[in-house]
């Protein structure tokens, strides 16, 4: 049964995260202070933390930052709409997903069932010998499942980059420079039509998996659970 702690300093988001998360048969902890969460850790080991970014004592990236150094437990992120989102995207600061409020309980319940389900995966069910996505860069290829793609240097550019950290979500932006396409406004659409032709040529290797996913407003991510 997964332990999940909740660093949040609003008691009524962290009731209703409590309530959906026991509801999937998770068991909870909720700190409001970021160094409360980071101490009840030295003492208790949890497979998911779900952490706010506005704290009142520490900022939730610095907590993640300081959660990192000893422990890659998933983490996902509460926060609030506006610029913080940017900064999740921009920095590489290792959360493996995140919410901006408001949100459903039951949405947050759902991701932490995904990243979960992700974490366990590699070690379950895939050996490194045989990774979904081969990505051979010397060749400028890359195999799906055993099969070779057929890909423009474009193509391979975006998917090497998403495959190359599941779950991370890239920017348009930041896809756009793996191009090396010039970073203009207007340009970043070229990353939509690339991804486009990516998803019907994947379709053609296993048509009932979607594997980019999209984030409206954010940008793209590789979700090896779908
Ligand atoms: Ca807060």
């Amino acid at each position: 049964m997964p332990h999940i702690l909740i660093i949040e300093d609003e008691a009524a988001i962290a009731d209703t995260l409590v309530f959906a998360l026991r509801q999937e048969g998770h068991t909870t902890h909720w700190t409001t202070l970021a160094g409360e969460g980071l101490r009840y850790l030295d003492t208790t080991p949890a497979d998911f933390v779900i952490l706010d970014v506005g704290l009142p004592d520490l900022s939730g990236f610095e907590a993640l930052k300081r959660l990192r150094r000893r422990s890659d437990v998933p983490v996902l992120f509460l926060t609030a709409r506006g610029e913080e989102v940017d900064r999740i995207v921009g920095l590489e600061l290792g959360a493996d997903d995140y919410v901006v409020k408001p949100f459903s309980p039951r949405e947050v319940a759902t991701r932490v069932r995904g990243i979960l389900k992700r974490a366990a995966r590699p070690a379950a069910f895939a050996p490194p010998s045989a990774p979904e996505f081969a990505v051979d860069r010397a060749r400028a290829s890359i195999h799906w499942q055993g099969q070779s793609l057929t890909l423009t240097p474009s193509e391979f550019h975006v998917l090497a980059c998403l495959v190359s950290q599941p779950g991370r979500i890239f920017t348009r932006e930041q896809l756009l420079a793996v191009t090396g396409g010039p970073a203009l406004d207007g340009y970043e659409r070229n990353v939509d039509s690339h991804i486009k032709t990516l998803r019907a040529k994947l379709r053609q290797v296993d048509a009932t998996r979607e594997p980019i996913r999209t984030h409206r407003g954010f940008g793209y991510a590789y979700d090896p659970a779908i």
